[in-house]
């Protein structure tokens, strides 16, 4: 199971079961793979000029998307200006003179129960302050509330917790939630090992035993606007 599989079914059982995906927009995905390819250059060459990389990393990240979308001319263009934007104002957060990457895009395999899950980490950084991982993440959430209710986000912080010192004056990790907002700036915001919830932990660990047992029912009322709605709620116009 991967990641955007994982929280449907946390958001609803009937959507996993249906096949459906919580992923990131399309600009949120352009600017992860942006993202992914600068961090993965820069620990390649660390003396090239920031300005060559983040061209690079913009084109490889719109040859990666044409992959997985069908846009128009215009649309495409758009996209490509609104990424570089983004990158350059994430650049400008994360600068190179304050963090160091130690590593790019990371795929994270974990085991709960029976079930393998793929985690995604598109990199971690240092700073030469303190010992606190920063892990980059990118969310398909827009609201503080739903990303720190994220499962994924519970399940990569736990994961990460025991490779740095436990200190009582700063996290081991900190994980930060990455998206693109409508518009185009970079939203973000943070989470620490400080929060793990081992309660939450466990409930997740009950919902991947249910989905292991095939249980899946739709939510009642639904209020998610959900391409399956129709599926659902056959007598139902919307
Ligand atoms: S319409 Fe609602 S209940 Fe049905 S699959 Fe979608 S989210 Fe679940």
């Amino acid at each position: 199971m991967n990641e955007e599989r994982l929280r449907a079914y946390i958001k609803c059982s009937q959507l996993f079961y249906y096949g459906g995906v919580e992923k990131p927009s399309p600009q949120t995905r352009m600017a992860q793979y942006a993202v992914e390819y600068y961090l993965t250059a820069r620990l390649r060459d660390s003396k090239r000029e920031r300005a060559y990389l983040l061209s690079k990393a913009v084109l490889q990240a719109t040859k990666t998307c044409e992959l997985e979308t069908k846009l128009l001319h215009g649309q495409a263009q758009q996209l490509i200006n609104q990424t570089a934007l983004w990158l350059d104002e994430f650049l400008n957060l994360f600068s190179d003179s304050m963090y160091y990457p130690i590593t790019g895009p990371l795929p994270w395999r974990i085991k709960i129960n029976r079930t393998a899950i793929d985690l995604k980490i598109s990199g971690i950084l240092r700073t030469a302050k303190n010992q606190t991982l920063h892990v980059l993440s990118f969310t398909p959430y827009t609201t503080r509330h739903s990303q720190v209710n994220d499962p994924v986000v519970h399940l990569k912080l736990n994961a990460l917790k025991d490779f740095v010192k436990k200190n009582p004056n700063r996290p081991q990790a900190m994980l930060h939630m990455l998206w693109s907002r409508a518009n185009g700036h970079v939203g973000f915001d943070h989470i620490t090992t400080k929060s793990i919830n081992p309660e939450y932990l466990k409930l997740i660990g009950q919902k991947i035993q249910e989905a292991e047992r095939g249980s899946h029912f739709p939510v009642l009322p639904c209020r998610f606007a959900c391409p399956f709605k129709t599926k659902c709620f056959p007598g139902e116009n919307k």
